[in-house]
């Protein structure tokens, strides 16, 4: 099930090939009121299967509205953290060694020794006020500075998972979206140049677990207008969804709505305001940005 959020907060389905969008918003009745402490993380996907019942009750008898005239927010409303894989593909990594306009931090060049850079690196974290849908767009922080599209399969953690083990990492997840990790490019930390609002672009919508059973083996790419800028597949990550999901679980416990970055392919380019970057994954879809 494509499940997603629009306009004022309300809950859809989102059907592509019918270019529609069922409201479904009275599925959220299913979610239990909260006291405080409030449990940490995102409630909608705490109650994920429930929701997910409750909405295919709904689907059959709920308005339809053309997919065209929703503004989509981020399928995730509410993750307790962002974590990002860095260079974790072959050719980012070379393409990132070669460019200094792209990396002005030393750091990040020289692995010898290492099993991967992530294995040098580790994985770093973006603000969740970053975090916007594909209907918000990307407002540029400043013009006058780079500003690069990256984009990435994001996945969304569905329950509190600590120390999870490579073999059992993919059973803590909720689903699979497309995410633009945008980047300004320069010499600040990247906790800072990633974490500008809207940095972090989420959606369509969220493709349930069960129907992306090969997170792994998936085509990616972003044109920017009609020109091509990446164009890739999962397969060539270094290191790999599950692992990914096992490392960030040993450093931090996951709460049910995180975000897993799983690293960019060759190909970043800077955007400029007017343009509009269309990105898509197999078996999740098409996002379209725009960039003010
Ligand atoms: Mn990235």
């Amino acid at each position: 099930m494509r499940l997603c959020r629009f306009n004022d907060g309300r809950l859809g389905v989102a059907d592509p090939e019918a270019s529609s969008v069922a409201d479904v918003t009275e599925a959220l009745d299913v979610l239990p009121g909260l006291a405080w402490p409030v449990p940490p993380g995102d409630q909608l996907i705490r109650h994920l299967p429930e929701v997910l019942e409750a909405a295919a009750g709904l689907l059959p008898d709920a308005p339809r509205l053309p997919l065209a005239e929703v503004t989509l927010l981020s399928p995730v409303a509410n993750p307790s953290k962002i974590v990002a894989a860095p260079l974790n593909y072959v050719e980012h990594t070379r393409e990132v060694g070669e460019d200094v306009q792209i990396h002005a931090n030393t750091h990040t060049t020289g692995f010898e020794g290492f099993r991967s850079p992530v294995d040098k690196l580790g994985l770093f974290l973006k603000a969740t006020t970053s975090l916007v849908g594909a209907g918000e767009g990307l407002r540029l922080i400043d013009p006058e500075r780079r500003t690069d599209h990256e984009v990435e399969l994001a996945v969304v953690i569905g329950r509190e998972a600590r120390d999870v083990s490579v073999e059992h990492a993919l059973d803590v997840v909720a689903g699979y979206c497309i995410a633009l990790d945008m980047t300004v490019r320069g010499t600040e930390d990247r906790s800072m140049r990633k974490s500008a609002d809207t940095y972090t672009v989420l959606g369509p919508w969220l493709v349930s677990a069960e129907d992306v059973p090969a997170p792994g083996e998936l085509d990616l790419s972003i044109k920017v207008g009609d020109a091509v800028r990446q164009e890739s597949n999962t397969r060539l990550l270094t290191v790999g969804v599950a692992e990914l999901i096992a490392l960030a679980s040993r450093w931090y416990t996951l709460h049910p709505g995180d975000l897993l970055l799983t690293g960019t392919p060759d190909g970043v380019g800077p955007v400029s305001s007017g343009d509009v970057m269309t990105s898509s994954i197999d078996g999740i879809g098409e996002m379209r940005v725009h960039v003010h």
